[in-house]
């Protein structure tokens, strides 16, 4: 039984009237599916490529917003998968902070991003990162600054870091094992600081060893945190906004034995 001419003429059964106007219906959802099945969006979304560094940095990243060029080709330059342990490889471009060691994360990757673009970090600048850990702040540091000076409280984190940084090639970085809370007073003043642990606190110290002008990004917060940036624009001149809210591992006071944290 053909129906369509029949519908197009105008003749048809209540059940005939029904098909007329379904068919046509379902022949534009199946078009409209067939298209988005083509889509960037369901490739993306649905498709089993595996997740790579670009697309972690496409679709975490620049897709939520953070928009610096040089933050997104410097992440694009360090690929996560060689900063996490071996047993986490296989979520190395999750959309999440990863268990490393002593307790330990290593951070979200839209969190990096937001914060290296927080910071702003200038060819010329020497910069002070507290919080080693696994060292891929560190590594994306180091591709938008002259120098970087990282400090990890855990001496086994901060072995493991340098020697990685060293065999990656990095030479503009140097990592060494204290309190963060101390700052690093005999190479400041630096243009940047940034904390990734988070204190209690601002810590009064660190914001001493800012140059004029310069700036720090840390979280604040014992349980709730905020992700707080900190201008130096004289020498007892800073200015204070928060962006987010954030949940990092706390920042412990001194350094410490691996073993005992
Ligand atoms: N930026 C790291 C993640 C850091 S997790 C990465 O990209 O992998 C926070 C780190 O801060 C931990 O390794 C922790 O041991 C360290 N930390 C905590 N308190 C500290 C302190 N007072 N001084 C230096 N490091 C500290």
């Amino acid at each position: 039984m053909r129906r369509w001419p029949q519908a197009a003429r105008g003749w048809t059964s209540p059940a005939e009237c029904h098909l007329t106007v379904e068919l046509p219906a379902a022949g534009c959802f199946l078009l409209w599916r067939s298209r988005l099945d083509m889509s960037s969006f369901t490739r993306r979304w649905f498709s089993h490529e595996p997740m790579t560094n670009e697309r972690m940095i496409a679709e975490q990243i620049q897709a939520r917003g953070v928009r610096s060029e040089r933050v997104l080709a410097a992440m694009r330059c360090v690929d996560r998968a060689l900063f996490v342990p071996a047993a986490q490889r296989a979520e190395a471009y999750a959309d999440a902070a990863l268990p490393t060691f002593f307790g330990q994360t290593i951070s979200q990757p839209y969190i990096v991003g937001l914060m290296t673009e927080l910071l702003d970090p200038q060819p010329t600048d020497k910069v002070l990162e507290i919080g080693t850990g696994t060292g891929y702040q560190t590594a994306i540091l180091s591709h938008l600054c002259r120098e970087v000076w990282s400090i990890e409280r855990l001496p086994a984190l901060a072995d493991e870091a340098r020697a990685r940084l060293r065999d990656l090639g990095y030479e503009n970085v140097h990592v060494l094992c204290g309190d963060g809370y101390e700052g690093l007073p005999s190479e400041a003043p630096f243009d940047r600081i940034v904390v990734t642990a988070a204190p209690p606190e601002e810590p009064e110290t660190l914001r001493h060893q800012l140059a004029i002008p310069g700036r720090m990004v840390v979280p604040v917060g014992a349980v709730e945190q905020d992700l707080v940036i900190i201008d130096r624009i004289g020498p007892a001149d800073f200015t204070r906004r928060v962006s987010i809210a954030v949940r990092f591992v706390p920042m412990l006071h001194g350094s410490a034995d691996s073993s005992a944290s």
